[in-house]
């Protein structure tokens, strides 16, 4: 059987640039799998973890097409910390579980190695899955500066969800490697492309002509 790929962890704090790095990876032909996919898929209709939220909360916290009213969750659980340990007790062995079945998959396909990016790498017991762990780092006015301007909210909106998230200290202290992320796209991208290098190396492949 083929051995599965050498999988990067990579997570940061809200608007570090995950999503913006995952982008530039794909360039070089790098697939990735998203958490936050998987996250919502582990609460779509008809999956067992919804009908567990539904039993628990009711029907206030279901939208009129049965879906998850994710807002009204979140107000519940950003209220009650007991809340959210048991929504997370809920949902995120399910997605562990759902991601290394994704990982999986990629065993059957030809690639140098996969990233899985997630926002709660760190937090929520999927470090296991994967084999290094990629930190993207901004400077915290800078992340509350693009956090305001892509989600549209105010500074102290966008403070409070900082606050609420893994201090920038204890996520670099748990890297193997970072990126640091205080540069334009065309930094992001030199760097992408050396972090390329060096996991083509890791994995026992020549580096790219
Ligand atoms: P995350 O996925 O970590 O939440 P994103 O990749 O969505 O973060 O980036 C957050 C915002 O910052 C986006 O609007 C993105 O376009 C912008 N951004 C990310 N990296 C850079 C960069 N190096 N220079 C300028 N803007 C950036």
């Amino acid at each position: 059987m083929t051995a599965r790929p050498l999988i990067i962890g990579v997570t940061g704090g809200i608007a570090s640039g995950k999503s913006t790095v995952a982008h530039a990876f794909a360039r070089l032909g790098i697939p990735w799998v998203d958490a936050d996919d998987i996250a919502r898929e582990v609460v779509a209709p008809g999956e067992p973890a919804l009908a567990e939220i539904r039993q628990r909360h009711g029907p206030r916290v279901l939208l009129e097409d049965g879906c998850l009213d994710r807002r009204a969750l979140r107000d519940i659980v950003f209220a009650d910390d007991a809340e959210r340990r048991w929504l997370e007790s809920v949902t995120h062995p399910r997605i562990r579980e759902r991601l290394g079945e994704r990982l999986e998959n990629f065993r059957q396909r030809d690639i140098p190695y996969a990233l899985l990016v997630s926002p709660l790498l760190l937090e929520s017991g999927q470090r296991e899955l994967v084999d290094r762990c990629l930190v993207i780092d901004v400077p915290e006015p800078l992340q509350i500066e693009r956090t305001a301007r892509r989600d549209g909210v105010d500074e102290t909106q966008a403070r409070a969800i900082v606050a609420a998230q893994m201090p920038r200290d204890e996520r670099l202290a748990r890297a193997d490697d970072i990126l640091a992320n205080d540069g334009d796209e065309r930094h992001l991208a030199d760097r992408v492309a050396e972090l390329d290098r060096q996991y083509r190396a890791l994995a026992g492949l020549p580096p790219t002509p």
